[in-house]
């Protein structure tokens, strides 16, 4: 080759150390993939032929171009390297070559054309290079598009596929909303012929159960807010049927992200639907009367109760017929049904005009939700209607019944707002009507309700207090109204409680004989008094005094009375004479035989009886007279009516001669009379006047502790 013969001329050292100069320099002026070496290598090849063609006749530029190509193509492409591989073909490489020889002649000229030409063989390899780069980039974009265009076309039919043969209904739309195409499924979904929906538009699908905000949310489908939407929709079919169905939208764009149509597809679960709906009635409802049961009112009333702000005024009738177990109990079940069936519908019409929700509570109970009413006023106006609505005859198989109902009206303005606290109250006013008669409405009152929450506290409290031994007995003198002596004393119980402190029996007796513990209390009493008794008896055998005791009605009527009785002065050792029991009116007054008997086998025991409280009550004088008893205590009211101290009133005579009667009356009946709360000297005086025998009082002293009574023996 030509460079082989040129090297003769070429100064061989010095080609080398300039091929080791240049390779030093593109390895620093940019990345080399060849190995120091190598390229020191390939650079010595150039330096070479470039060498000889400078020193040889032929034209310098093709090879100095084509050297340019190399470098391209050996990848030494960096704009440093090419600048210092042209500059120092003029600064270096001449030097080295010629190794201090002199120059061929015009070395000058063609060091320059030289220069250029490897410049322009470095260009334009650099050109075709990236042309040839552009040019497969180009090549592998089109076959790519190719192969995408394939895949659209596989998914076009795959999708047409889908399209004709689902069993789910696919409807196409424009963004406008016209309907481009429809399958088979959708067109029988809504009862059309497919030609007849296309072209429609979808807002002829509206319904008006649609779910709020839906076609909202298709507008901004279709403005390309969002790619997909999932309702459950309603539509008309053609036939004006509806069906229900899951509805799925998705939006399908232009390349450049533009909506482009939207796909709807659509399934029928109609079925499913209805089975849903049943199945939630079936919660919600109550079997018998198919009237909302208590889960769907509680619901309804917590919505009203907490949806609107402020929270809307709510009113609750709570009905419960009067009397229904006996109805049940007496016709049967089967006619009980149909009376609570015939009761539920007449509540229901009597207040569907007004919308109100009418629930079955359950049993007998029913309740009349009334929402926006004005006030209260509205929610008794209601509970008159319901009540009238009862108590309308009711014909069941062929009996003619008359039903009656109670009511409790709450309303939220006085029972709070929270569901609990208002069907508490109800229940509690509903107890109240009944309480007062029943076949009525009664309206929850606050503070009442408070009143009777303390009242059961102190009832759930007794049992226990009983059993701690926090009930004390006082005792109140029962002095002779000829000379004043001490005869007898009343055992009165109080109640040492650790919170309210000494309670008098006033607060407690009524409950305790309404819970039947007056029986354990009063036997209590019994004992205890026996036994003071029984001590003073020891102490002051001259006394005689007499202990007398309360007897509640329902102890009386306990059979084991007089049992009870003769085991406390057994077990006490107190004389049966110095023990007086006093009853009250109504707990002797009864025609039955029974209770006269217990009289008189207490009075065979040997102890005394008496009246208690005598005129209060419904006495049959006439009666009187057959019980076994020694004393009549004149109720207190008698006593205020003597005010000796005003003589010349009018009523103050009546009163004195109404005692002057009651006392003669006792005296024929040979009974003694205790004059009961006496206050003032005064009373003393007329009473003693009236020939009253004894009496009890302020004035004579109070109820007091044991000790009070046993310094006061002590002190005749
Ligand atoms: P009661 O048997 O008629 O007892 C007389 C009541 O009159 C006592 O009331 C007594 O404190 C009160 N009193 C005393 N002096 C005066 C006075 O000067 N003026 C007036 N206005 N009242 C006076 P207390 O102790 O509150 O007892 C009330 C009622 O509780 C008793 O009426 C009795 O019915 C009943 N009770 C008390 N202890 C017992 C008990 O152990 N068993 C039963 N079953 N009932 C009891
Ligand atoms: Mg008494
Ligand atoms: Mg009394």
């Amino acid at each position: 080759m030509a460079g082989t013969s040129g090297g003769n001329a070429a100064d061989r050292s010095g080609a080398e150390r300039y091929a080791a100069e240049w390779a030093q320099a593109v390895r620093r002026l940019g990345f080399v993939p060849l190995s120091a070496a190598e390229t020191e290598r390939l650079l010595l090849v150039h330096t070479l032929r470039l060498a000889h063609v400078l020193f040889s006749a032929e034209p310098a530029a093709p090879a100095a171009e084509e050297v340019g190509r190399a470098l391209v193509e050996a990848h030494l492409t960096e704009p440093g390297m090419i600048e210092w591989s042209v500059r120092s073909l003029a600064d270096r490489f001449p030097a080295q070559v010629l190794g201090g020889r002199a120059g061929p002649p015009g070395l000058g000229d063609r060091i320059a054309a030289m220069q250029g030409a490897l410049a322009a063989g470095f260009a334009r390899a650099l050109r075709d290079r990236t042309f040839t780069q552009q040019e497969r980039i180009a090549r592998s974009a089109w076959q790519a598009r190719d192969t995408v265009e394939q895949a659209l076309r596989d998914s076009e039919a795959r999708f047409r596929a889908v399209f004709r043969g689902a069993a789910i209904g696919i409807g196409i739309a424009g963004v406008d909303g016209t309907i481009i195409d429809v399958n088979q499924p959708f067109a029988d979904m809504l009862g059309y012929q497919i030609e007849e929906l296309r072209r429609t538009n979808v807002a002829s699908l509206f319904h008006p159960d649609d779910a709020a905000g839906m076609w909202e949310l298709y507008e901004e489908l279709v403005e390309g807010k969002h790619d997909t939407a999932r309702v459950e929709k309603r539509y008309y079919r053609k036939d004006g049927s509806a069906v229900w169905t899951d509805l799925a939208v998705s939006l399908i764009r232009y390349d450049d992200g533009r909506p482009r149509f939207t796909v709807a597809v659509v399934e029928d679960i109609t079925e499913r639907y209805e089975l849903q709906q049943r199945l939630r009635f079936q919660a919600l409802h109550d079997p018998l009367t198919g009237l909302p049961n208590r889960t769907l009112f509680f619901e309804t009333l917590d919505r009203l109760l907490n949806s609107a702000a402020p929270p809307g005024r709510v009113g609750v009738c709570f009905l419960d017929l009067d009397g229904f177990k006996a109805i049940n109990d007496g016709l049967g079940h089967d006619l009980g049904d149909r009376l609570l069936v015939t009761i539920a519908r007449r509540l229901a019409d009597c207040v569907a005009e007004q919308g109100y929700l009418v629930a079955r509570m359950g049993g007998d109970e029913f309740v009349i939700l009334v929402d926006g009413g004005a006030g209260v006023d509205d929610v008794i106006a209601v509970a008159e209607l319901a009540l009238a609505a009862v108590s309308a005859p009711v014909r069941v198989g062929d009996q003619q019944l008359a039903v009656s109902a109670s009511v409790g009206i709450v309303d939220s303005d006085l029972a709070g707002t929270s569901a609990s606290a208002l069907m508490k109250a109800a229940d509690t006013t509903l107890y109240w009507a009944k309480a007062e008669g029943r076949g009525r409405w009664a309206v929850y009152d606050p503070e009442r309700s408070a009143r009777d929450i303390a009242r059961s506290a102190l009832v759930a409290g007794l049992p226990v207090a009983l059993d701690r031994g926090e009930f004390v007995l006082h005792y109140q003198p029962i002095v002779s109204l000829l000379d004043g002596r001490l005869l007898a004393v009343e055992a009165l119980v109080r109640w040492q409680h650790p919170e309210l402190g000494l309670i008098g029996p006033d607060r407690f007796i009524g409950l305790a004989e309404e819970t039947g513990l007056i029986v354990r209390l009063g036997e209590w009493v019994l004992r205890r008094a026996c036994r003071d008794a029984r001590r003073w008896h020891t102490e002051f055998p001259e006394a005689r005094l007499v202990v007398s005791v309360n007897l509640a009605a329902r102890q009386a009527d306990a059979p084991a009375i007089v049992d009870t009785v003769a085991d406390a002065l057994a077990s006490s050792g107190l004389p049966a004479e110095l023990l007086q029991l006093e009853l009250t009116e109504s707990a002797v007054m009864g025609s039955a035989e029974e209770p006269l008997r217990t009289l008189h086998r207490l009075a065979a025991l040997g102890v005394r009886l008496a009246i208690d409280d005598f005129g209060t009550g419904y006495s049959n004088l006439a009666y009187l007279r057959r019980l076994p008893i020694t004393c009549l205590k004149l109720a207190a009211p008698f006593v205020e009516g003597i005010r000796g101290d005003e003589p010349d009133l009018a009523a103050d005579h009546r009163g004195e001669r109404i005692v002057d009667a009651l006392v003669r009356l006792a005296h024929a009946l040979e009974l003694w009379v205790t004059a009961e709360a006496v206050e003032t000297e005064a009373q003393a005086e007329r009473l003693r006047a009236l020939r009253c025998d004894t009496a009890q009082g302020r004035l004579f002293g109070p109820p007091e502790p044991e000790q009070a009574i046993t310094a006061r023996l002590r002190a005749v």
